[in-house]
């Protein structure tokens, strides 16, 4: 039952010194830490994160072209490849603008609990009580998009088991990565 997720903390909720408050909320919830450290991403890294594939970009056309839908603007980009690159740039860069703290949390539905943890993309419209919707000061599509730049919303967690096997494998490896001792959400699950 248990799977592995990987959760970064990207580099304005390092800087806003809250990486202790976003670790309690998935250690709350029951999640177990099995790795942890901090990087400073280079290029292959962030491009190996960020790496630009044509379903992620029809997301993210979808999911933008709502927002502007819904504020009444009028939607700048062409196709979901245009708005894909662009984001895909802005991605890199931000992750490599200051050093991040990568996480492998392991637990019972990790990568599900992960995404309800963290809310949803655009803090603003992310609901209270997840991290991007309590602690991302006031950032939206529109304000991101105001500055040519990706949204800041602190955080970054897998989204599918596929994508978390291959994310973990490129932060991670193997030795660093210790599951072999029982926090005490385990022990209370335990018959
Ligand atoms: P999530 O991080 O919620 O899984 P995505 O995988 O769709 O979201 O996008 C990755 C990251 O790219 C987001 O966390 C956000 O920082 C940025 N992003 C996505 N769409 C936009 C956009 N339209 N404008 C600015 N930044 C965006």
């Amino acid at each position: 039952m248990d799977e592995r997720t990987l959760v970064l903390i990207k580099p304005d909720g390092v800087r806003k010194s809250i990486s202790g408050k976003i670790v309690s909320r998935f250690e709350d919830a029951g999640l177990k830490i099995i790795g942890m450290k901090m990087v400073y991403a280079d290029k292959e890294l962030a491009e190996n994160h960020y790496y630009l594939n044509e379903e992620w970009a029809r997301n993210v056309y979808e999911k933008t072209k709502k927002g502007y839908d819904e504020s009444g603007k009028k939607f700048p980009y062409k196709d979901h490849l245009e708005i894909g690159k662009t984001i895909q740039k802005w991605n890199m860069e931000f992750l490599m603008e200051g050093p991040v703290i990568a996480i492998v949390f392991q637990g019972p539905h990790a990568i599900e609990i992960s995404r309800k943890i963290i809310g949803s993309t655009e803090p603003r419209t992310s609901p209270a009580g997840t991290i991007r919707g309590d602690f991302a000061s006031v950032e939206s599509y529109a304000v991101a998009d105001e500055g040519k730049r990706v949204l800041r919303n602190l955080i970054h967690a897998s989204d599918s088991t596929a994508s978390a096997k291959r994310e973990i494998a490129l932060w991670f490896s193997v030795d660093e990565l210790h599951s072999n001792y029982k926090t005490v959400h385990e022990l209370i699950l335990e018959k």
